[in-house]
């Protein structure tokens, strides 16, 4: 079924990891889909590719999310170039780790341009192409919640900011019929978390599931998010990471 026919999207961050599932099940479900990348536009062009094979029509845009004009500027492309826009996945992210004390000026503001000014960037931008259904989903993080090791402040800050700018953004969008909600995944197989990876072994122990998920695992909540079902839902956190959390 294509639940998401006629509907265009827009993944940032949408050439590898979670992002490319995000953005080929979107792809799967009906909708054309633009995204975008930074450094790797190989990848891009290969997620643009299995959009084009799924039939529907896909665009890749070089934007860097901490510039905040590129960002404006690839939301209003995304638009232009596929004629419309409905579904906004705030996905790029960076883990950017270290105690407190040792943690750079930039690295705080890398991250925090990255995670919190972008989305409210390219939610403001998306939502003037938007009318009544439209979707905004920003991808979290479990560790927004819990911080089991040390190090993990300003990533887990950064992904906490983005529950409360959605309950802000569900209050202003709803009037228009524009849900906005956050997914967070728990540890999940790609580049920045590869499952055999230093850091996997501490991470299994919490999952209570067992395994990491698949980037598939994540996309299919967005899916959800992004199609009928999701009418009904807005300013919730959902996460998704095999019970991690539990
Ligand atoms: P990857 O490192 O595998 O991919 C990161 C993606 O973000 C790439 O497409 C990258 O594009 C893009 N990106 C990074 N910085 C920028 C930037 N400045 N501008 C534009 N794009 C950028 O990460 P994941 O797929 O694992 O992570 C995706 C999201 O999920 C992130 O928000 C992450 O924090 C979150 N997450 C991941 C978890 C996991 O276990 N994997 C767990 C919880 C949350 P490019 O290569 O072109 O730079």
């Amino acid at each position: 079924s294509t639940p998401l026919k006629g509907k265009v999207a827009l993944v940032t961050g949408g050439g590898r990891g979670i992002g490319a599932a995000i953005a080929t099940r979107l792809a799967e479900d009906g909708a054309d889909v633009a995204i975008t990348y930074e450094r790797s536009r190989d990848r891009a062009e290969k997620t643009v590719a299995e959009i084009e094979g799924l039939g529907r029509r896909g665009v890749a845009i070089k934007a860097d999310s901490a510039d905040a004009g590129a960002v404006t500027a690839a939301v209003d492309r995304a638009a232009a170039e596929l004629g419309r826009l409905d579904i906004l996945v705030n996905n790029a992210g960076v883990f950017l780790i270290g105690p407190v004390d040792e943690l750079t000026v930039e690295a705080i503001d890398r991250t925090l341009a990255v995670h919190v000014r972008a989305v409210l960037v390219a939610t403001g931008a998306a939502v003037r192409h938007m009318g009544e259904g439209g979707r905004i989903v920003s991808i979290g993080s479990n560790l927004a919640e819990r911080a089991p090791w040390p190090g993990l402040s300003l990533y887990s800050a950064s992904k906490s900011a983005l529950t409360g700018l959605t309950r802000g953004l569900a209050r202003d969008l709803g009037p228009r019929g524009i849900t906005a909600n956050v997914v967070q995944p728990g540890p999940t197989h790609t580049d920045m978390n590869p499952s055999d990876g230093p850091h996997s072994a501490r991470q299994l122990e919490h999952v209570a599931l067992g395994g990491y998920s698949d980037a598939a695992d994540v996309a299919a909540t967005v899916a959800h998010l992004a199609g009928p079902g999701g009418r009904r839902l807005t300013g919730a956190t959902i996460t998704i990471d095999g019970g991690f959390n539990a």
